[in-house]
């Protein structure tokens, strides 16, 4: 999988601090199945050992860890090097969120979540420390980078050199952050996007983008694409995470809807 590898095509390397053994066993299987380099260490002085010795490229690091916490974790990490860090916690009060990102985390996530959304947050973040040029994010398996001009996708063509859209053979006109989204979207179709990369990325940090500023963008990108833009079909919502673009225009999946009990698989429990 491409978004798990560094430019040069190594694995990247993610070390997971956290006590907890069924959480390690799961993001260790979960993580590695997804092409990345795994590394665990169970507290935050074997954490601190593991990332002195050789900094990985992410950090997944529970708060609420035996001796040092992950809070003061965090904080000497970053100060060894500039690695991010999305800090893992039972605690979701908007207090420990905002020190933690006072602590220099990347990113927050809960428990429990699920695989799909903590694997998007990390490919969000990891895009954030090194941002691919919209529209050219995709990597060949050699190590040479392919840069697609032409997207097909379902009934949807993008030619991302002239910045020309088609659907249905009927050409399509896009503002620029329309079509920058929608290149978002298809490279490569299928990946999912965070709404927080996508804001990140197409207003780059500015205070007047918010989440409406998105969900706007998207509907009306759905009436140009969607034969039915209330009932959409490839411009897909990914609840509780954000989107991506379904070629096969199967709509929503339910699979991806949070909080179904019976589909949480990889969600374990903070005991
Ligand atoms: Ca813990």
């Amino acid at each position: 999988m491409p978004t798990a590898l560094s430019n040069n095509e190594v694995p990247l390397r993610i070390l997971v601090v956290e006590d907890e053994e069924s959480y390690r066993e799961a993001l260790s299987a979960g993580l590695a199945k997804e092409g990345y380099q795994v590394e665990l260490a169970s507290d935050g002085s074997e954490g601190l050992r593991v990332f002195a010795e050789n900094p990985p490229d992410l950090v997944l690091l529970d708060v609420l860890l035996p001796g040092v916490p992950g809070t003061e974790v965090c904080r000497r990490m970053r100060a060894l090097a500039p690695v991010p860090v999305i800090m893992v916690s039972a605690l979701d009060s908007e207090v420990d969120i905002v020190l933690g990102l006072e602590l220099g985390a990347a990113d927050y996530i809960t428990k429990p979540y699920h695989l799909r959304e903590l694997t998007a947050r990390i490919q969000a973040v990891l895009r954030r420390v090194s941002p691919p040029p919209i529209g050219l994010p995709v990597v060949s398996g050699r190590g040479v980078p392919s840069v697609p001009e032409i997207v097909v996708a379902g009934p949807v063509r993008i030619d991302f050199a002239r910045r020309e859209v088609t659907a249905s053979g009927r050409t399509v006109h896009l503002s620029r952050r329309e079509f920058d989204l929608l290149a978002l979207l298809l490279s490569p179709p299928g990946q999912v996007r965070t709404r927080d990369e996508l804001i990140d990325r197409l207003w780059s940090g500015r205070d007047l983008a918010d989440t409406r500023t998105l969900d706007t963008h998207i509907r009306r990108l759905r009436v140009k694409l969607e034969n039915d833009p209330a009932d959409p079909h490839y411009l897909v919502t990914v609840r509780g995470v954000g989107f991506r673009f379904d070629a096969e225009g199967r709509g929503e999946q339910p699979h991806e809807h949070q909080g179904h009990r019976d589909d949480r698989s990889h969600a374990v429990e903070e005991t």
